[in-house]
């Protein structure tokens, strides 16, 4: 009998993998990693999914190495996996290459490199240390470069045990700070006597600048608290002092200093205490009961509070409670810059029983926050972006989706595209655990499934200290204009109102849903403008960086001097971006500190961190942002909010644009007033009558959802149907069309009336790729199975096709755009 493994292979393949198994059988499980060899010479990470007995079979390639003595995914993720890959129509593979961060799935392509300062080589086996030595210094180089160089067939196993003992690491993203894993710590080699100790400085007179690094070293350790327990970290020693560190070593030599190493972890959040939350207030304590009490038969619950109602405060109550039964708790965020201040509330009582999770965390630190779920996950909580649903839970209690309508739950590319706010409540339901929706302005399928009794719902109408929700007030800039009042893009009530907030010491956030400088370039003369030579758009213009930048692809291209086409010098911008409203407030108010927070400005972890706390700290007085800022942020000190431009909000050809539209304004509002007194929102439009902008500014959730609903049920749109949307991609212009239009007919032979298209998107052509849509409306009856299984089996007909062999295609099921 022979031993085989079935594993997963991180490529977009949807079927598993066959492999045998000779040396210690026992030691492969499933949810362990193995090395395999696929295609030539390319070696990669696989999760093992299967073991069993069989037949020796002829023409099966051998695991080269198991990873793992204990699985590092569990049954339930691999269920949870599975479910993804079929639901949103993608293969197992995409899911785990989504799951895994990086470090945990070493493969020829991986990028590695030396971590500083690593002492510890005499534990190395004679191969790492080859591996190690042949790793340049400061340079990052790839696993299958490596193997080249030393004539060794397969190294990622020795790859792998120097992760583990901390000498090398997976390389980054050099924009991230990075923070060494282990450090080197100088103390006294033994507890000497001062005679003793006056003695070496006697000895050490011949080699003088031991001798002053020792005096030094004495020095530093008066000033300390705990003489006998002082130690101090190598480097440190180092820089204070001036002398190199290969002196502290020739004293380490000596056996009058000694070095250890300590482990520390990336990450510290402190001791927990749970004595730091608040307790509840009257209206928050009568919601938690209701919703424990609704627990009891509906497995998800929507919370609806109002901004500012202490919605996180609940959160934070049942959270204590999971913990203290040892039981685990996923958090989900739809914004990093939330994850931010959140974190800050939670590590105050939750100390390290807290994880973070987020893709602006660099692999190394993500790695960690895995394997201590694996090995240590009791009573733990972690807060985290979407793909936090992909961490290994063993003993889940509850999800808490928060701001559950965003659609930044939504990835778009690559796939898996997934929404994690509908797969919570799948992966709730392999755990069966609870999950907890919380929002002010809840999605229009959320709230449909919380009025048809689906899920339990629980209001909350009122904020936290009874204070009033802001007052929003249109303001027409239509009419501004006509009275030639308009003399920048604030109008002159929200300068006024901006005015006394500043005199006030007090806070304003501007919201424009659009970064950059401005959205065009046009000529004057000819209305030219410069359209992206990758994408069928036009670029947006940025000043800072001097540049016309593709918000497609990300190109980037010159400003001409004159017009290309007429050349006469006369281009200029039109409309308004972040930047220019920075520009323009700095203008109006020369002394006012400003801040704008974009996708242009948060590139790093460290950057956001920076915007919030110097916002919280009043170091700023007015925040810039598109709709970065209407999620969930939490200020005390801000009194006026201006909308500027509503209506590019509302003009948008898709379904859920009023949606959106509504519940950005009515968030960004939120900002406003939440501590100590009512605040105020100036909402710039040319249009106070549409119907969006009345319910924004009366607060009438309840009316906005009654029209939607109506809406989406006349035409045909979530949640009565399912949407599938089918995105072809091609070079070549004809064959795409071609391909689509007979694509969508096969679709119609089955579906009829029920496809739609093919379409171009308002973005027709993106890195050289033209695209086209077919949109599938599924009756909300019919088995999802079987639809995705029909199309799948037109696609592979498709494709069989060798006229239409270069043309992409991919599923979105559930798409938000
Ligand atoms: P939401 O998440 O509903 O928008 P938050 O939980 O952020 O609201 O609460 C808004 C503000 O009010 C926060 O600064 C929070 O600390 C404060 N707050 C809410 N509830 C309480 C409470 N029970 N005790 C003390 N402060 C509270
Ligand atoms: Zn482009
Ligand atoms: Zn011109």
């Amino acid at each position: 009998m022979a031993l085989f493994v079935d594993v997963i292979l991180p490529l977009p393949l949807d079927s598993l993998f066959t492999y045998t198994v000779q040396d210690n059988p026992d030691d492969v499980k499933q949810g362990c990693r193995v090395i395999v060899q696929f295609g030539k010479r390319k070696y990669y990470t696989a999760i093992v999914v299967n073991v069993y007995e069989g037949e020796p079979k002829e023409g099966i390639k051998e695991i080269i190495s198991v990873l793992d003595r204990e699985p590092i995914v569990f049954s339930t993720q691999l269920e949870f996996w599975n479910w993804v890959s079929s639901y949103y129509m993608c293969s197992i593979g995409d899911v785990y290459k989504a799951a895994l961060p990086s470090a945990l799935k070493l493969e020829s392509e991986t990028l590695i490199a030396k971590i500083d300062g690593f002492e510890k080589k005499s534990e190395f086996t004679p191969t790492e240390l080859k591996v190690y030595y042949a790793l340049p210094d400061n340079e990052a180089v790839k696993i299958s470069e490596l193997e080249k160089q030393l004539k060794i067939s397969n190294i990622i196993p020795y790859v792998k045990s120097l992760v583990d003992k901390g000498a090398i690491e997976i390389s980054e993203d050099i924009r991230n700070n990075y923070i060494s894993k282990k450090r080197n710590v100088i103390s006294l080699a033994k507890d000497f006597s001062e005679r003793e100790l006056h003695l070496f400085i006697d000895i050490l007179q011949r080699a003088k600048k031991q001798q002053q690094l020792l005096m030094e070293f004495l020095r530093i350790r008066e000033e300390a608290s705990d003489i006998k327990l002082f130690s101090i970290d190598k480097k440190e020693l180092s820089d204070k002092t001036g002398i190199a560190s290969a002196i502290i070593d020739a004293l380490v030599d000596r056996k009058i200093l000694k070095q250890t190493q300590e482990e520390i972890s990336r990450f510290n959040y402190g001791q927990a205490n749970p004595e730091a939350s608040n307790t509840l207030n009257a209206h928050q304590q009568e919601a938690y009961n209701k919703i424990q009490s609704l627990f009891n038969n509906k497995s998800v619950v929507l919370l609806h509070g109002v901004t500012s109602s202490g919605k996180t405060e609940i959160y934070i109550r049942m959270i204590a409670e999971a913990i203290a039964r040892g039981q685990q708790v996923l958090y989900l965020l739809p914004e990093i810059a939330l994850t931010t201040q959140i974190t800050e509330r939670l590590k105050s009582v939750f100390g390290n029983k807290l994880s973070v999770y987020h893709s602006k965390f660099n692999d190394n630190e993500r790695a960690e926050t895995w394997t201590t779920l694996v090995s240590q996950g009791e009573g733990r909580v972690v807060l985290g972006a979407r793909s936090a649903i992909f961490l290994p839970f063993s003993d889940l209690s509850l999800i808490i989706v928060d701001e559950e309508h965003e659609s930044s739950y939504k990835q778009q590319d690559p796939a898996p595209r997934y929404n994690a706010r509908n797969a919570a409540i799948v992966l709730a339901n392999i755990h069966k655990c609870k999950v907890l929706l919380g929002t002010a302005t809840p999605s229009v399928e959320t709230y449909y499934n919380a009025r048809n009794g689906k899920f339990g719902l629980v209001t909350l109408t009122k904020r936290h200290d009874e204070i009033e929700l802001p007052e929003i007030v249109p303001v027409n800039t239509k009419e501004l204009k006509r009275r030639k009042q308009m003399k920048s893009v604030l109008s002159p009530p929200l300068i006024d109102k901006m005015k006394i907030a500043f005199s006030d010491g007090k806070q304003a956030i501007l919201f424009q849903n659009r970064r950059g400088f401005a959205p065009l370039i046009e000529c004057k003369v000819c209305s030219w403008t410069k359209y992206c030579d990758h994408c069928d758009v036009s670029l947006t213009y940025h000043k800072g960086q001097g540049v016309m930048v593709c918000h497609y692809c990300g190109a980037t291209y010159r400003i001409p001097d004159v017009c290309p086409n007429c050349e006469t010098p006369t281009l200029d911008v039109v409309g308004y971006g972040t930047e220019r409203i920075a520009e323009e407030v700095g203008e109006v108010f020369p002394d006012a500190s400003i801040a704008r927070m974009d996708l242009d400005t948060t590139r790093t972890k460290r950057a956001y961190e920076h915007i919030i706390s110097d916002f919280e700290s009043g170091k700023t007085n007015v925040l810039i942002g598109t709709q970065m800022v209407s999620k969930g942020l939490d200020f005390d000190n801000v009194t006026v909010v201006g909308i500027l431009n509503a209506d590019g909000l509302l003009n948008y050809p898709d379904f859920r644009a009023h949606e959106k539209a509504f519940q950005l304004m009515t968030q960004v509002s939120g900002r406003a007033g939440r501590k100590n007194a009512r605040g105020l929102v100036l909402l710039q439009t040319a249009n106070p009558q549409h119907p969006i902008i009345k319910d924004v500014v009366n607060n009438d959730y309840e009316n906005f959802y009654d029209t939607q609903i109506a809406e989406r049920q006349l035409f045909r749109y979530p949640p009565f149907y399912r949407l599938i949307s089918v995105v072809l991609k091609a070079r070549d212009e004809r064959v795409l069309e071609e391909a689509s239009r007979h694509f969508a007919q096969i679709l119609r032979e089955s579906f009829g009336e029920n496809v739609l298209g093919p379409t171009k998107p308002p973005v027709a052509r993106v890195q050289s790729l033209y695209i086209r849509n077919i949109l599938l409306k599924v009756e909300i009856q019919a088995s999802p199975q079987k639809v995705r299984d029909a199309i799948k089996y037109y696609k592979e007909y498709l494709f069989s096709q060798p006229d239409f062999k270069s043309v992409l295609i991919q599923f979105d099921v559930d798409p938000l755009v």
